[in-house]
């Protein structure tokens, strides 16, 4: 008998074309559904429906629409654990694997959205303590505020810890300007020229443009105070140029419950919060494009 070439047309392992075959069904025990299963004559490897979906391996499959939601609306771990009846290492486990796809789905969107406009600036925030800053380089399409691409580093402390940080702590190395490039040069990998910058007046921000773009613009705005009610991000008083990137940055510290200001829930590991700000980005983009607010887009 003749052997089917898959619908996929390509192998998800080892990328060769015309190579995958068909090879039988199983069940699968969490919720009894009926599984493709798939086999590479190159690679020699089998694989299937599954494999490479943000839920591979997790059994609660029903949770995954709501911890998703909670996630992205400023619930705490602990408090999804405890709305939904279920351990907080559920949670964890989830965010995690969401995390990894949800940085593979902005990869798609920044190869097909418009980058000829970008704003870009930092939040900040810290990991465990005050004394150990963090920042978040974040970029932003102007025209629909979608985030268009992020990072997390380390930075060192303010002023006036900086005594007591390297006592208790040690140095603290910066690499804010790694971080700011990193999150440039995944905008890069799409357009590196005639591309419109705007940021604010941060004195590093026109040497690394320099560094990695070739025909471009950059507008610098002086910084504004920020007003309470926007989350210290939304500006005080009249116009403010930077609006699209503020009104996405107030949105994240309201909807990531560890970003929010004056929380109990701060981050413990870099990674997690990495996690959670890809899984946010994912939401975030779906909400603008008014597409439905599930996890099967991430596939
Ligand atoms: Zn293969």
């Amino acid at each position: 008998m003749k052997e089917r070439v898959d619908v996929l047309g390509e192998c998800l392992i080892c990328k060769a074309r015309g190579t995958v075959i068909r090879r039988g069904f199983f069940e699968r025990k969490s919720d009894r559904k009926i599984i493709q299963k798939y086999y590479c004559k190159k690679c020699r490897k089998f694989f299937s429906q599954q494999t490479f979906s943000y839920d591979y391996r997790l059994r609660k499959r029903y949770l995954n629409q709501t911890v998703f939601k909670l996630i992205c609306k400023g619930v705490s771990q602990r408090g999804i654990a405890q709305i939904l009846n279920i351990k907080q290492t559920t949670v964890a486990v989830r965010i995690k694997k969401y995390g990894f796809k949800a940085r593979e789905h902005l990869e798609k969107t920044r190869r097909t959205e418009d980058l000829s406009e970008v704003f870009f600036d930092e939040m900040e925030t810290f990991e465990h303590s005050k004394c150990k800053p963090l920042t978040i380089p974040l970029a932003v399409n102007p025209k629909n505020r979608k985030i268009l691409s992020l990072s997390v580093g380390k930075i060192p402390p303010k002023k006036k810890l900086t005594a007591i940080a390297l006592k208790k702590y040690g140095i603290r190395k910066s690499e804010k300007k790694k971080k700011i490039k990193e999150m440039l040069m995944y905008i890069r990998r799409y357009r590196d020229k005639n591309i419109l910058f705007s940021s604010d007046q941060a004195t590093c921000y026109p040497n690394i443009l320099k560094e990695l773009f070739s025909k471009y613009e950059h507008f610098a705005f002086k910084g504004k105070r920020g007003c309470i009610v926007g989350q210290g991000e939304l500006k005080a008083s009249g116009r403010d140029p930077l609006f699209a990137l503020n009104h996405s940055c107030a949105m994240i510290r309201d909807n990531v419950k560890r970003l929010s200001r004056r929380t109990w829930c701060t981050t413990k590991r870099i990674h997690m919060l990495e996690h959670i700000l890809y899984i946010y980005a994912y939401f975030h983009n779906l909400v603008i494009d008014k597409a439905p607010l599930l996890m099967k887009n991430l596939i």
